[in-house]
């Protein structure tokens, strides 16, 4: 959420992208969910699905704005995988098919990969490597198993996976999944913790240019903090993500994360920064990034108005008729949250609020989840290992293979896992001693 990039505006390819990819997907997504449901074969996990776009339209696909062609995977699989994480199909096409598109603009990463939010925020759109994307096809069974038998999984929620490709253009392949943060809430200082310290510093410096960059493991050590959870719900994280991680020794991934998002509740949500550091650019339309515009980008409609639209989506899918983009509209922030409710680690206001040793309610919600974990152990990080390991301690370096690599995190994490009053007692007892 670091933030703050070039205009886009309706020339700049990533918008004709960005538009593309919310057609294709209201398309592909209400053409599935069209359908009786049923359980899935084995077919599913392998199936891929072409669709052309033109303007003028064809037999199966309507018409778009612009030429281009869309790749559906896995779609039946991934409508599974919508409806255990207890997504509305109205809902999710509402969110993705909205008028607006809120963008990061630029990568938040070294990857290259570009992000995209949904206009409610509820949804990140996240361009993928070819290598990532025929990695995710070959998992998708494993993860489906795991997501199936751990529904509190805090490992990134996907729920489609799509190629675009405009004429000439490359092919570009990208996930659908949940943005962690929520919409309504600032978060005060956000973390992406590893458990290594190698390169894991983030120039404090920097931080008064951008106040909301994301910090890392030293960056968290050195402000001495902890996730602060009393004893049951230090025991229902830690051994999540120990089951969590075990999958992903086991399909030899690494490099994750766990991403870890701070609302203050003391601080509330004075500074709305929020408006400030997003941009919204709206197909058909201008780039509205002065203040007087972007009220329209958080303008929210009414309940009513929502269920009305939602209603309206619910009989266009079951008809299977096509839905226009400005069909759509976002929803209120509150209710958004609603759908996370049943969800564990997303159940206080969308997070997961800190507690004390007594388990009483503690002064932050915590906005976590493991991320970016579609990284095979491949030769690349074979050789990356191969070099630092010549010149650092193997404990200290990120790319250690993966047995070694979740070890190291869950050791990491479950060491900062603790109260207030745990990490004062432990100090006075180390300063007796
Ligand atoms: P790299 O491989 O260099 O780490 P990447 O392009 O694969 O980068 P990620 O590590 O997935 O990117 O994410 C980069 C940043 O984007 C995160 O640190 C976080 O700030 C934000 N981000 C990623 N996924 C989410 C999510 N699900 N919810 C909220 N923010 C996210
Ligand atoms: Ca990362
Ligand atoms: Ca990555």
């Amino acid at each position: 959420r670091v933030v703050v990039g070039t205009k886009v505006d309706q020339n700049h390819v990533n918008w004709v992208t960005a538009y593309n990819m919310l057609t294709g997907i209201r398309f592909t997504v209400s053409r599935t969910n069209a359908k009786m449901d049923r359980d899935l074969t084995d077919a599913d996990f392998e199936a891929k699905h072409k669709f052309s776009f033109d303007i003028t339209g064809n037999e199966l696909t309507p018409s778009a704005k612009y030429d281009f062609k869309f790749k559906d995977y896995a779609p039946w699989v991934f409508r599974h995988l919508r409806s255990i994480f207890q997504l509305d199909p109205a809902d999710y096409l509402m969110s993705l098919t909205s008028k607006y598109i809120l963008s990061e603009l630029g990568s938040p990463g070294k990857s290259g990969s570009f992000f995209y939010f949904s206009r409610d925020y509820k949804y990140i759109i996240k361009t993928i490597h070819h290598a990532e994307h025929k990695f995710l096809r070959k998992i998708l069974r494993e993860y489906y198993n795991h997501v199936q038998s751990n529904p509190n999984t805090l490992l990134s929620q996907f729920y489609g996976l799509h190629r675009v490709k405009i004429p000439y253009g490359r092919k570009i392949h990208f996930v659908v999944m949940n943005n962690l943060f929520p919409p309504h809430r600032d978060i005060h200082r956000t973390f992406d913790l590893k458990g290594s310290t190698i390169g894991r510093d983030f120039r404090e410096e920097e931080l008064e240019k951008n106040p909301r960059a994301t910090l890392k493991d030293l960056n968290w050590l050195r402000r001495n903090l902890h996730l602060e959870f009393g004893p049951t719900k230090k025991k229902a994280f830690i051994e999540q993500m120990e089951r969590d991680v075990k999958l992903l020794q086991r399909l030899k991934i690494m490099d994750y994360s766990l991403l870890v998002g701070i609302h203050d509740l003391e601080r509330g949500n004075e500074e709305n920064l929020r408006d400030k550091t997003l941009q919204v650019f709206q197909p058909g339309g201008d780039v509205a990034d002065d203040p007087a515009q972007s009220n329209v980008l958080m303008r929210t409609p009414s309940k009513l108005e929502n269920a009305r639209k939602a209603k309206e989506l619910r009989q266009m899918i079951k008809h299977q008729k096509p839905i226009p983009m400005d069909q759509t509209t976002s929803k209120m922030p509150d209710e958004m949250i609603e759908a996370r409710k049943n969800f564990y680690f997303y159940n206080d206001d969308g997070g997961f609020r800190a507690t004390h040793e007594d388990d009483s309610p503690g002064e932050e919600i915590y906005y976590l989840g493991i991320i970016d974990c579609l990284t095979h152990y491949s030769f690349i990080k074979r050789a990356e290992h191969f070099f630092k390991g010549m010149v650092n301690q193997e404990s200290q370096i990120s790319a250690i293979p993966p047995e070694r690599y979740g070890d190291r995190f869950v050791r990491f994490i479950s060491g900062i896992t603790k109260t207030r009053e745990a990490a004062e007692k432990e100090k006075a007892d180390a300063e007796n001693t």
